[in-house]
């Protein structure tokens, strides 16, 4: 069912919002987190039910530690259930910092005139991800400021680029954007490109609040960035990711500004977000920003199992602006992607010196510089299964399709073999060999914990072949 398609037929004008401020606050204000009420939410998440903008209001307004704890602990059921124990690893690529916005929390803001501007060249793209892959990377997500120069023929550019480049046995399997948001023809040619998922945070859900923020550019208009991914939708790009920046409006707010954008797009596309991110505003060059809606470390934490339970079955990404302390912390709570072997200042992948952060160079600042070898041993320590895997997009299986996978049972059956694949290629081509054993432990603990024999059969044949240099295996 495409209700906008048929209520909003003239590409690229803007469409009537679908996020009403008085409404967010008057389900806030009127959420009640009585203990029934709370267990009662939490049942209903775990049997899989993605919960209403009222149910999470509920959730966010708790603030007895025991009902906390109880979403803590229902977020870590919930994503042991259907995620398994695997990790997605990724890492950002930032191709250019040029931007025409103010955005007034951000580095690459145009009034910066601190900020060290650079557009990466094709050589220079090619250097960053030979430097990647080396290092194991399989899927990146290429960052963009916003500026004439980054357009869409632009994006599909470099997104063709990236997966051109091979070095040994490395390769780039899945190109991510974080762009500006696109016109539908744009949306058309990125995804010709190839692209996997193009992501647009809103910032902040709230219109007026979002005004103070943005001062110029395009990006100041609230709605046509709020519909970006509508239009995406209405160029067949069905693999979308959404976002709010935490510390510009009250938290309680963004979270059901989130839900709200997740009701829509499945309302009117059948299709959800593949990916909901939170980034919380980090330090930046020239960073203007008032303290008044700092989210506190223990409110970040309650509010990722809230959204875990809120929207069961959408990918969740952490990244590397948070420090290792809290990402190994509420990794527990229903994330599923984080960043590894993050570097932010263009073209830094390639220069071995290991710089102190250049804010001027940089978007913000990072505060979990761990090497991608570093967490995946963190990860394997804490048992879990580190994956590189993009079996799903690759096979088709996103979008509407996707969500018909999302079925219990079935990420795990194919997601955990295929994180298994991937994890035993890192193995054999990078991972130093301390890594590589307690790798290999992990996998073999993996493997005897799945349920059907015919996947344990055929997913010990498929190690053997990588073993004997076969590579890109998947189910
Ligand atoms: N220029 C594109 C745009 O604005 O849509 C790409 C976005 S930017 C390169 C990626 C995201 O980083 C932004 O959408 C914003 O949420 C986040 N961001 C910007 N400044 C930040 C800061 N100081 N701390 C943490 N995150 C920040
Ligand atoms: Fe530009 Fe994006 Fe930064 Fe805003 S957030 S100043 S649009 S790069």
């Amino acid at each position: 069912m495409k209700f906008i398609t048929q209520q909003y037929s003239i590409p690229d004008v803007p469409m009537q919002p679908f996020i009403d401020p008085v409404e967010i606050h008057n389900i806030l204000d009127n959420a009640k987190p009585d203990s029934a009420r709370i267990k009662d939410i939490i049942e209903k998440s775990l049997s899989k039910n993605r919960l209403s903008m009222q149910e999470t209001a509920a959730l966010t307004n708790t603030t007895d530690p025991d009902l906390v704890e109880m979403i803590k602990d229902g977020a870590r059921k919930l994503k042991e259930t259907i995620y398994g124990n695997r990790i997605v690893l990724f890492a950002p690529l930032y191709i250019g910092n040029k931007c025409k916005n103010n955005c007034t929390y951000c580095g690459f803001r145009a009034s910066n005139k601190d900020a060290v501007r650079k557009t990466l060249s094709d050589v220079e793209i090619t250097h960053e991800i030979e430097a990647l892959e080396d290092n194991g990377q399989k899927r990146l997500i290429l960052v963009f400021g916003e500026h004439d120069q980054y357009d869409a023929d632009y994006i599909a550019h470099c997104t063709k680029l990236a997966y051109s480049v091979k070095k040994g046995n490395g390769e780039i399997r899945r190109v991510n954007i974080n762009a500006a948001p696109l016109k539908i023809e744009g949306f058309r040619k990125v995804k010709e490109a190839g692209i996997g998922t193009f992501q647009v945070f809103q910032e902040t859900y709230h219109p007026e609040a979002y005004k103070t923020y943005h001062l110029r550019g395009k990006k100041a208009d609230f709605n046509y960035r709020l519909t970006s991914l509508d239009r995406a939708q209405e160029a067949g790009l069905d693999d979308v990711g959404i976002g709010a920046l935490f510390g510009l409006y009250d938290w309680r707010y963004e979270v059901l500004g989130l839900v709200r954008h997740t009701n829509h797009l499945e309302a009117c596309y059948n299709v959800g977000p593949h990916t909901i991110s939170f980034p919380r505003i980090k330090d930046a060059s020239m960073l203007q920003m008032g303290t008044k809606y700092i989210v506190t470390d223990s409110e970040f934490a309650k509010m990722i199992a809230i959204l875990r339970l809120a929207v069961p079955y959408t990918g969740m990404i952490l990244t590397a602006r948070e420090p290792k302390e809290i990402r190994n912390e509420c990794i527990n709570y229903g994330v599923s992607q984080i960043d590894g072997g993050t570097k932010l200042e263009l073209g830094s992948y390639s220069k071995t010196q290991n710089a102190e952060q250049n804010l001027n160079k940089g978007q913000f600042r990072i505060n979990d510089e761990r090497s991608l070898n570093e967490i995946i041993e963190e990860l394997l320590e804490h048992n879990m299964l580190p994956s590189f895997c993009t079996a799903c997009y690759r096979l088709g299986r996103t979008g509407e399709h996707f969500m018909e996978f999302s079925v219990p049972g079935f990420i795990k059956r194919f997601c955990s073999p295929n994180a298994i694949l991937t994890l035993a290629e890192y193995l054999l081509d990078y991972a130093p060999k301390n890594t590589a054993h307690k790798g290999w432990k992990v996998i073999e603990k993996n493997i005897e914990a799945l349920p059907d024999e015919k996947v344990k059969t055929k997913l010990r044949e498929r190690i053997i072949e990588l073993k004997n240099g076969k590579r890109d295996l998947c189910f």
